[in-house]
C-alpha cells in the first residue's frame, strides 16, 4: 500500500513535471508556402524565443494528407498555407485546434481570420495591361474583362487555379451566379490565348505584347517592379496595374495564413509562433520580404514596389466567407469552359 501511494505520488510528480515541463524547444512547421524569403522569418523567431523550427514543406493537398493520416500522432504543431479557400478546406478536415489568442484579436481585423486560422499577409488580384493595347478605362473592373471591346485580348492562368477559384467565389457573393457564369464565358470569348503559366507569365505577356490585359497578385507585380534585371525593367515599362472595382466592392484580395493544429505536440510553441507571426518584426518580412501587405495596419511598410502601387479599397468580405462558393466558381468556370 505504502509502495503504490508512494508509486503515485512519483507518477503524480512526474506528471506535474511533464505538464509545466520547461518551455517547448522545438516546433514542426508543415507549410505549403513558397517563398524563399521566408526563411529570414523563421530564423527570427528562432533567434528570439530560442525555439527551433522543424519545417515540413509540401503541396498543400500532400500536407493535409499526411496530417489527416497522422491523426492524433501527427508532430505537427502549426499549417500555413496561401489562399483562403485552401484554409477553409483545412478547417473543414477538422485538423485545428481554437486560436484563442487575445493578442492576435487584438492585432488582426476579424474579416481577415477565422476562429480557427488567421491571416497573416494580404495580397491583391490586380489587372494589368499593356500601356500601347489597352486604355485603363477599359479595364477599371473584373467585370471589364468580359466586355466585347477586349476580344483577343485577356490572359489568365487556369481557371482551375485557386486564385481564380477565389476570385470567382467572390464574384459570386457580390454579383450573384448567373451574372458570375456570363462573366466566365466572356473571359474565354475574350481569351489571347488559352490559359498557361504562372501570374509571372501573364504579366510578361502583357509585357510582350502577347496579351493587352491579364490578372496576377500583387506580389508578383511588385517583384518584378523591384527587379533590376533589364527584361523585367522593359516589361513593366509596358505595363500598367488598375486597382480593380475601386468605385463597387473592393479589390479582391487573398491571404496566406495559417493555425495551431488540434493535436500539437507543441502548443505554448504553436501559440508563440503564430503570435510571432502577427508581430511588428514578423509582419515587416512579410511586407519587405514578399511584397505582400500586412495584416497589422500600425506595421510600417519599407518597400518601394508597394509604396508605389498606392493604396486601394480592398474588398471587405470576409475571407473566411470566400470558400462557401469556391465549389460553384469552379462548376460555372467549368462550364464557361475557362479551364
Ligand atoms: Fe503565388
Amino acid at each position: 500500500m505504502l509502495k503504490s501511494s508512494a508509486l503515485l505520488t512519483a507518477l503524480t510528480l512526474a506528471g506535474l513535471l511533464t505538464s509545466a515541463h520547461a518551455a517547448d524547444t522545438e516546433l514542426n512547421l508543415y507549410t505549403a508556402r513558397h517563398y524563399q524569403t521566408d526563411e529570414a522569418l523563421y530564423e527570427n523567431f528562432t533567434k528570439t524565443t530560442g525555439i527551433r523550427i522543424n519545417r515540413i514543406e509540401g503541396k498543400e493537398d500532400e500536407l493535409l494528407e499526411r496530417i489527416s493520416n497522422e491523426a492524433a500522432n501527427s508532430p505537427a504543431d502549426v499549417f500555413i498555407t496561401v489562399d483562403a479557400a485552401r484554409l477553409a478546406k483545412a478547417d473543414e478536415l477538422g485538423i485545428f485546434a481554437p486560436l484563442d489568442s487575445k493578442l492576435i484579436e487584438e492585432r488582426i481585423a476579424p474579416n481577415l481570420r477565422t476562429d480557427t486560422w488567421a491571416a497573416f499577409s494580404v495580397r491583391a488580384r490586380v489587372i494589368v495591361y499593356n500601356k500601347l493595347d489597352v486604355k485603363p478605362d477599359q479595364v477599371r473592373n473584373y467585370e471589364d474583362l468580359a466586355k466585347p471591346a477586349l476580344k483577343g485580348l485577356v490572359c489568365t492562368r487556369s481557371g482551375s487555379h485557386p486564385y481564380n477559384l477565389s476570385l470567382g467565389a467572390a464574384m459570386i457573393q457580390h454579383n450573384g451566379t448567373e451574372n458570375t457564369e456570363k462573366w466566365a464565358r466572356g473571359i474565354v470569348a475574350n481569351f489571347a490565348r488559352q490559359p498557361k503559366g504562372g501570374d509571372t507569365d501573364q504579366i510578361r505577356a502583357v509585357g510582350a505584347g502577347e496579351c493587352g490585359v491579364a490578372i496576377a497578385n500583387s506580389y508578383y507585380v511588385a517583384r518584378l517592379i523591384n527587379s533590376s534585371k533589364p527584361d523585367d525593367r522593359k516589361t513593366m515599362e509596358a505595363v500598367g496595374v488598375i486597382w480593380p472595382n475601386q468605385q463597387s466592392w473592393g479589390t479582391h484580395i487573398n491571404v496566406s495564413g495559417g493555425g495551431m493544429l488540434k493535436h500539437a505536440p507543441h502548443k505554448e510553441a504553436a501559440r508563440k509562433f503564430l503570435e510571432y507571426l502577427a508581430s511588428d518584426q514578423a509582419q515587416a518580412y512579410f511586407a519587405n520580404g514578399n511584397n505582400e501587405w500586412p495584416v497589422v495596419n500600425s506595421v510600417k511598410v519599407n518597400n518601394p514596389a508597394l509604396e508605389s502601387l498606392g493604396s486601394f479599397k480592398m474588398d471587405s468580405l470576409p475571407v473566411g466567407e470566400l470558400a462557401k462558393t469556391t465549389a460553384e466558381a469552379q462548376k460555372i468556370y467549368d462550364r464557361a469552359g475557362y479551364r
